[in-house]
Parts: structure tokens; sequence; C-alpha cells
């Protein structure tokens, strides 16, 4: 049989064209990530043909022997590497997860608790566009405007007055550490489930880098894309065995049909990596080099929403500069410096526009950068920023752009992948 490059050139060409465009440029995206060839081969194996609708031991498909070692690989791996008694590997993706814990544990319409997606939380953390939103009601806590920081007094006197169902904490674009005790303690006081979206802070997790939730949470979420550098996934924990009953029945067969059996497969080889000593070395790298490029940011003129990162991701406030998030991405991306527009709290442009980045140091810990080189980066982030900053318009950046585009070349041959 032909391959791609052969049998569908098109397609064969966008692969080869992503792959120069991820060997050539610097991701500091904070939820991407660069797997392994081992995770690569896995996801890209027969497993993808395979049927297996129900759980190992327990599928209404033959065959399934096979699949079967793959998906209690997983769990058992999840297991250990997060300390918990139970895991659903498999969700399609977080929202996939997220869906998951309202599907089995809330009625359409019931309230819950989480953090506003303008501060920092998730789209299915009860934005108007999203299920979370849509079908069930959504109570939203923040940060305080003064220091960016979680605002837990506003959190819980919502959860008192209110009295939500669930409280959910994590999010996409929070950088400090969250005191999920704080949150679990007022969720036993009303009553309410306490689940964690980890999606981001995964890999910090298993390796000790950042603080556990699971000890603390009714039910834990998260994505295995992320710092957790497995495949585009899902994940969810528990220790309550009346909760994972309800969670896998809400997975299969409440929400998705056959399992991706090669993603799972993929998912246990990403966990088997974790949890070997390098990916804790790994796990604390990424968090220095957080704190590395964040220092040299705000040498350079930026602003660090709360001041600073506590993990992997950093929210630049880019109102230092008079710039808006939309014209840095760019910039930045034409020196091939990938990045995203993000709001910051109580952002006064527009949700398109941003006075924000969101910059994060997973995908080049994995290259080989460490605080040196992520100094290097920052340096060149100020770079285009200034120049885009005394530029009239955007075109006249370029000479700028193309010079750190040449640097940034250059880093990455020094740190190739694939
Ligand atoms: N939860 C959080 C906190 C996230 O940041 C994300 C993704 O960005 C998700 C859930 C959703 O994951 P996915 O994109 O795989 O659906």
């Amino acid at each position: 049989q032909a391959p791609v490059a052969e049998s569908d050139p098109e397609i064969a060409a966008a692969i080869g064209q992503e792959l120069v465009r991820q060997q050539d440029g610097i991701e500091l995206i904070a939820s991407e990530n660069i797997v392994s060839r081992a995770v690569l081969e896995a996801q890209g194996s027969v497993l993808t043909n395979k049927y297996a609708e129900g759980y190992p031991g327990r599928r209404y498909y033959g065959g399934c022997e096979y699949v079967d070692v793959a998906e209690t690989l997983a769990i058992e791996r999840a297991k250990q590497l997060f300390g918990a008694a139970f895991a659903n590997v498999q969700p399609h993706s977080g929202a996939s997860a997220n869906l998951a814990v309202f599907f089995a544990l809330l009625q359409p319409g019931d309230s819950f608790l989480a953090m506003d997606l303008a501060a920092g939380g998730h789209l299915t953390h009860g934005a108007p566009v999203n299920f979370s939103g849509k079908w069930f009601k959504p109570i939203a806590y923040g940060v305080r405007e003064a220091d960016g920081l979680l605002d837990y007094e506003t959190m819980e006197r919502l959860a008192r007055e209110h009295r939500p169902k669930l409280i959910i904490a994590g999010g996409s674009a929070y950088s400090r550490e969250i005191d999920f005790a704080r949150f679990r303690a007022v969720a036993d006081e009303i009553g309410a489930i306490l689940m964690v979206d980890m999606a981001h802070y995964a890999g910090l997790v298993a390796a000790g880098a950042y603080p556990s939730p699971v000890p603390h949470a009714h039910v834990t979420t998260t994505t295995t894309h992320k710092t957790l550098r497995g495949p585009r996934g899902g994940l969810v924990l528990t220790n309550d065995e009346a909760i994972s009953k309800k969670i896998n029945s809400a997975m299969f067969p409440g929400l998705q049909g056959g399992p991706l059996m090669h993603v799972i497969a993929a998912k246990a080889v990403a966990f088997g990596e974790a949890l070997r000593p390098e990916f804790r070395a790994y796990a604390k790298q990424v968090v220095a080099n957080a704190r590395a490029l964040a220092d040299e940011l705000v040498k350079g003129g930026l602003a660090i929403v709360s001041g600073g990162t506590d993990s992997h991701l950093m929210l630049v406030d880019l109102r230092p500069k008079n710039l808006t998030g939309k014209a840095a991405e760019a910039a930045l991306g034409r020196a091939h410096l990938t990045c995203n527009k993000n709001a910051i709290p109580f952002d006064p442009a527009k949700p398109m526009v941003t006075s924000g980045v969101r910059l994060g140091t997973p995908a080049g810990t994995t290259r080989g950068f460490t605080e040196a080189e992520f100094r290097e980066v920052g340096r060149m982030i100020v770079r285009v920023l200034d120049g885009l900053a005394q530029a009239n318009d955007p075109e006249a950046n370029s000479a700028v752009e193309q010079a750190v585009a040449k640097d940034v070349k250059a880093l990455c041959q020094r740190f190739p992948i694939y």
C-alpha cells in the first residue's frame, strides 16, 4: 500500500509543512507540547481500526484482548501517576471529560460555581456559548483586581449564598497555585461536589511541581496533551467509588460510543513516560523556565498578571507598551514565536483584541531549553514588541521581525525536534 506522500500528496504536504513549522519555530502556546516518537507511533497505530465499546473485560465487541491490555495499562498508570483509586481514560478531549462530570453528577438547570472565562476559566466552566452555560446555571468567581490573585473570599461568599451543586477549581490562564483544600472546605460546608479541572497543570502535578488536587477533589478532570505531554485527549480521576460508577456510565454509553483505542494506547505511553524520573526533572524545569521568562519580560518593560507565575504559564499585560494582544500575537507569529492573544482580568479591550498574550514553557522545555534559552526568548519577545510599539504601522516592524525570526531559527536548530 502506498504511503500518504504518494496516495494523498496534498495532505502529506500539509503534514510536512506543519513539521517544519514546529521544527523552526518556538512554541509558546501554554496548552501545547511536543510528544515523543513513542506517543506518535502508538497514536498512528492499527489500534485505530478497533471498536471496543465498553470497558476492559466488559466489551460489546469481540477481538478486544489486545486493546484491553492497552486500556488497562493506561488506567493503571494514570492511577499510579496521580495517586487516584479510579481512572477513566476514554474521554476524547478535555471538554468531553468535563461534560461527563456534568452528565454524571448534575441535572440540567443545576447551578455550579466556577472561574469566569475573563479571569482565566475555561469555556466548559460556564461560558454562555458552551453546554455548561446553556444547560446549567453558572455562577462565576474571579481574581482580585488589585493583585490578579484568585478571589477566595468572593468564591466562598458566592458558594454560601447560592449553594451550587458543584464547584469547579482550575482554569486555562491562571498561573498561580490554587488552594484546593480551601475549595474543598467550602464545598463540604454547603454539601457541594468539588471538581478540579487540572488540564493545564496535570504534568506538573504528576511530577510534584504543582500541588495535587486529587486528594481534595471529589472528581478531577484533565487533558492529556498539555504539560502532561501525551496525545490530545481527556482523563477523569476520582477516589470515590460511587462517583466512579457514574462517570463510567456517563462516558459510555452516556456520551461516547467507541473509545479511540489508538489514542488510549498513546495515553498509556505518555503516562509511562511521566512516571519516569526524567519527567520530574522536566516539570521542575518547566516552572523554572516560566519564572525566568517572566522575569526577563518584566525587565523588558512588560507586566505579568499577578506579578509572576507558579506554573508553566503566564499572562503578559501589554498595556505598558500600549499594544493589543491581537497585534502582539501577529507580530510574534511573524517572528516564529507562536503564542495566543488572551484577555487579562478586567480587560478594557474587546475579546477578539485583548490587552494580553498568554505564554507557556512546556514545549520549549521539551526541546531542551533551560533558563538561559528562555531568557533569550524573553529578549526576542521584547525586541519584537518594542519594534511594534515604535512602528507607526505593523509593516514598519518587518525588519525587526525578520531579524528575530533568524535568531529563532538558529536557536531551534541548536535544539532540534523529530
Ligand atoms: N479544561 C481546561 C482548563 C482547558 O484549558 C482546556 C483546553 O484548553 C480544556 C478543559 C478542554 O480541553 P480540549 O480542548 O481537549 O477539549
